[in-house]
């Protein structure tokens, strides 16, 4: 009944999985996912011999409070923090969990029910030492690397890549001694010290591994280390002999490494460039914004922009961080349906990195009910700009950038963008001049056909909404 109950939860969470590959069964995958999380919930909690149940119920009141409270209360600009903070709990409770299994079959501290010397050894046969091991060591880097990664998102940790001469041998050194002491847990398990010495050692590693890579490339991070929190699950399902934990955890580790992989090919990183932490390093040699815009900004009027748009056949708004944070979907929805009420075709370009996690401006406008059918990929729409009247981009800056497509060094060099410097003519929707996420000037800002309209993203799309009424 129990191999039945985790068989119904892994093909609950498959389902789940598939419904999350399109925003419209979206939904429906969430509520799949998660009753396949409380289904081996409930199985786990009849099937094992629970010590207090009591406490464990608390833990459950406890988590769901916390839980309940964080994602009603959390930013959408701030879910890429939340996700690495879940990754790294996801990673010390392997570790944790994975250790205290470690005493329990070696009989150590009051209570435990297992044996002592060579009945405890026998208990540990060599595949749950192993997993132990990997346990001990994934969850730990993953549990100091999220933690590092959340540090630099939310401008605790500086976002800059943190270098210093001969980092990488220390990073070796550190990862070789991970490695011996791994080795030791499962030579001599008796010896529980070397368990702690290689979740402290693994813990630095996590922290040497995430500290060199920049703020820009710290979504490819959350999804690497996603993976890392599904193996170290994957490994504790193995120590405790585990079913569902072994899939659940198998099924969040390749996810998470499609994902890293989709990540990197919309970053132009290569996988092993993530691995060893040199992501994000380049030196920047873009220039200065003042020698790039020096008299050549042209600014424009919502009324300007709302003449142009009227002798518009063709529009498409690009959007980026800046939507989200000024939360100016509704009028761009209000504006969709304006132009569409002319016979102005509509689309909308979608980088894969916009905003700040993947699939955030799809969230965005489908929260407006916008059609999907308009949401282009980048592949999709950069044909379509050369015969593009007006682009509107709504808050994006890197994803738009030029200098991205020079091999000058500059922090985003060879990552795809959307071309939207071929449409006719190009608006630009900011506050300031300021630069985006990667920190560095947009050469597309003074390009002889871009306008700039500078205000808020939601308070200039009202703006234009009621200047294209009027006009
Ligand atoms: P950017 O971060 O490049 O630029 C956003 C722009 O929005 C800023 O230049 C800012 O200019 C403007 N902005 C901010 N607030 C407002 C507002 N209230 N109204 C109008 N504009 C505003 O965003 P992109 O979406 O183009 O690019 C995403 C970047 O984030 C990439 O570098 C990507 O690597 C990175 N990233 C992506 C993640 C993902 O998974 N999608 C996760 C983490 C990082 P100003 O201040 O002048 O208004």
């Amino acid at each position: 009944m129990v191999e039945l109950g985790y068989l119904l939860a892994a093909v609950l969470f498959i389902g789940g999985l598939k419904g999350l590959t399109h925003p419209r069964s979206a939904v429906r995958g969430n509520i799949t996912g998660s009753l396949g999380m409380l289904v081996a919930v409930v199985v786990v909690l009849l099937s094992q011999e629970i010590l207090n149940l009591t406490l464990i119920v608390v833990g459950i009141a406890l988590g769901s409070v916390v839980g309940a409270v964080l994602a009603l209360t959390i930013k959408m600009t701030a879910m890429p923090q939340l996700v690495g903070l879940y990754n790294g709990f996801g990673g010390i409770a392997s570790v944790l969990v994975a250790g205290a299994v470690l005493y329990q079959v070696l009989g150590i501290g009051a209570g435990s029910g297992g044996g002592t010397g060579a009945v405890a050894s026998a208990g540990a046969g060599l595949q749950m030492l192993v997993a132990t091991s990997a346990s001990g060591l994934i969850g730990a880097v993953t549990f100091f690397g999220s933690l590092i990664a959340f540090g630099k998102l939310q401008g605790i940790v500086t976002e800059k890549p943190v270098r210093y001469p001969g980092e990488q041998v220390v990073k070796v050194l550190v990862a070789a001694a991970a490695l011996v002491l791994a080795a030791m847990v499962v030579r001599t398990p008796e010896q529980i010290e070397y368990y702690w010495a290689l979740a402290g050692i693994a813990s630095l590693l996590g922290i040497l591994l995430v500290m060199p890579i920049g703020g820009a490339d710290m979504p490819i991070v959350i999804a690497l280390l996603n993976s890392y929190s599904g193996l170290a699950a994957a490994a504790t399902g193995f120590v405790l002999n585990n079913t569902v934990l072994i899939i659940a955890g198998s099924l969040v580790g390749a996810s998470g490494i499609i994902l890293t992989n989709i990540m990197c090919k919309a970053m132009n990183r290569s996988l092993a460039n993530v691995l060893f932490g040199g992501v994000g390093a380049v030196q920047e040699s873009a220039g200065t914004g003042d020698d790039i815009y020096e008299g050549r900004v042209k600014s424009t009027s919502a009324e300007e922009v709302a003449m142009i748009l009227k002798s518009a056949r063709s529009v498409v708004i690009v959007p980026g961080y800046g939507m989200a944070v000024a939360r100016a979907q509704t009028p761009v929805r209000i504006l969709t349906e304006a132009l569409e009420g002319d016979d102005i075709s509509v689309n909308f370009g979608i980088h894969p990195v916009a905003g700040r996690m993947p699939g955030h401006m799809n969230v965005l406008l489908a929260e407006e009910n916008i059609s999907y059918d308009k949401l282009k990929e980048m592949d999709q729409i950069n044909p379509e700009f050369p015969n593009t009247d007006v682009a509107i981009v709504l808050g994006a800056n890197d994803v738009v950038n030029p200098l991205a497509r020079e091999s000058s060094g500059s922090p985003i060099s060879g990552m795809p963008i959307l071309d939207v410097d071929k449409a006719r003519t190009v608006v630009i929707i900011k506050r300031s001049l300021s630069p985006g996420f990667a920190g560095i000037p947009n050469p597309l800002f003074a390009a002889d056909n871009t306008l700039m309209l500078f205000g808020d993203g939601k308070k200039v799309m009202e703006d234009l909404v009621g200047a294209y009424r009027e006009a």
